[in-house]
């Protein structure tokens, strides 16, 4: 027996395995064939503020530009989502290009990639706009679009309120998209309310329109260029500190006197970042900052561009229950976190979810550091 035997064997097991591992996570990354660039996407809740729907109706408009040569299929994401009939393909001057019949589309459930196979292929470096409509659900697991609710102080009434965690595979929870953080795009959302309730978004809101019969639609702002993760909205009957189109923290109205402590901590750590990094959070793209809090959430908080979600006991300090030192130092420090992440990881992104150490190890940092410049009385005693 050879003693080089066993290692070659070794070899060629790790050389086969890699060739094998490879190819799989090539059938889970989308091709380049295509950039998206835009997303103009409408989601219009059903029912009224007592009587939420579970499903909501979801229009997205996708601009891309075709990358390459004889583009004869697009593939990008969906879960969970009905497509409600045949989705249109538009060229650059707003003329139908394709009708793309919803049965000749293909869906592999493994990687939830949904195939448009294409009679007309895409002109290289040509722009079009790609028209679905569909239905999702508003769901309960505290992933994409998902609902929450609490008990009003004075009228002991269910309030119900929606709101979304699109990190990190959720997005296309929500819409058909391009759900991989290389794949920036701009954002414009429109949400479809009942009368009662109201949305934020990542951006300020540009106006509201009355939709009749009692509802609304709240139209935002174009986003940054930003990964699909980073995309949120809320739905509720919040109150807000601060202004909505520039630094606020939302929350339920029974909450609003118990924000006090949170507002001034953001503003504090919002602009001692702008100052650290020689760029102020509105050079970055995005005039909006919210915090939002929420009874139900997934983590601490989630960094979505401009509009940041909270668990309630982030946010809210309630005098002699819970506004001990502890409690304000988890919140100064989840703060400065996750505020720190609009520099690292929504303006500057990783390439894909391997990296995703980097945008943690830097706010984590960040979260330490930043917590002992914020000049609040309790980073006394921390040194
Ligand atoms: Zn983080």
């Amino acid at each position: 027996m050879n003693s080089l035997g066993p290692v070659i064997w070794l070899l060629a097991v790790i050389l086969s395995l890699s060739v094998i591992g490879g190819g799989e996570c090539s059938d889970y990354r989308l091709s380049r064939n295509v950039l998206p660039t835009f997303y103009d996407l409408t989601i219009s809740l059903r029912g009224d503020a007592e009587n939420p729907e579970e499903i909501f109706d979801g229009e997205v408009k996708i601009t891309l530009h075709a990358l390459q040569a004889n583009v004869q299929q697009i593939t990008l994401h969906k879960d969970n989502i009905d497509i409600l009939s045949n989705a249109q393909l538009y060229n650059d001057a707003g003329l139908i290009v394709e009708d793309i019949v919803n049965t000749s589309m293909t869906y592999k459930q493994e990687t939830q990639q949904l195939t448009l196979h294409l009679e007309q292929p895409l002109v290289a470096m040509q722009s079009y706009v790609l028209l679905f409509k569909y239905t999702g659900i508003v769901r309960t697991d505290m992933t994409g679009l998902f609902s929450a609710s609490y008990i009003e102080e004075q009228t002991g009434k269910t309030k119900w309120m929606a709101l979304t965690q699109m990190q990190r595979l959720n997005a296309r929870l929500v819409f058909p998209c391009f759900d991989e953080p290389a794949l920036k795009a701009k954002f414009q959302v429109h949400i479809g309310r009942p009368n009662g309730l109201n949305a934020i978004s990542n951006t300020k809101l540009l106006e509201t329109t009355d939709d009749g019969h009692n509802r609304f639609v709240d139209h935002f702002d174009v986003t940054p260029l930003m990964s699909t993760y980073l995309l949120a909205f809320m739905i509720s009957d919040y109150k807000a500190r601060g202004n909505l189109s520039d630094f606020a923290v939302v929350s339920r109205p029974d909450y609003y006197n118990k924000t006090q402590f949170s507002y001034q901590v953001g503003q504090q750590v919002m602009s001692a970042f702008g100052k650290l990094f020689h760029q102020p959070y509105p050079d970055l793209g995005n005039q909006a900052l919210l915090y939002a809090s929420s009874p139900r959430f997934p983590h601490n908080g989630m960094e979505n561009w401009g509009l940041i979600l909270y668990k309630d006991a982030v946010l809210v300090q309630d005098p002699g229950y819970t506004d001990g030192w502890e409690d304000q130092e988890y919140c100064i420090r989840i703060l400065a976190h996750e505020t720190s992440h609009m520099w690292f990881g929504n303006s500057v992104t990783f390439k894909w979810w391997s990296y995703f150490w980097l945008n943690e190890a830097f706010a984590r940092y960040y979260e330490y550091f930043m917590a002992h410049q914020v000049n609040v009385h309790t980073i006394i005693y921390w040194c």
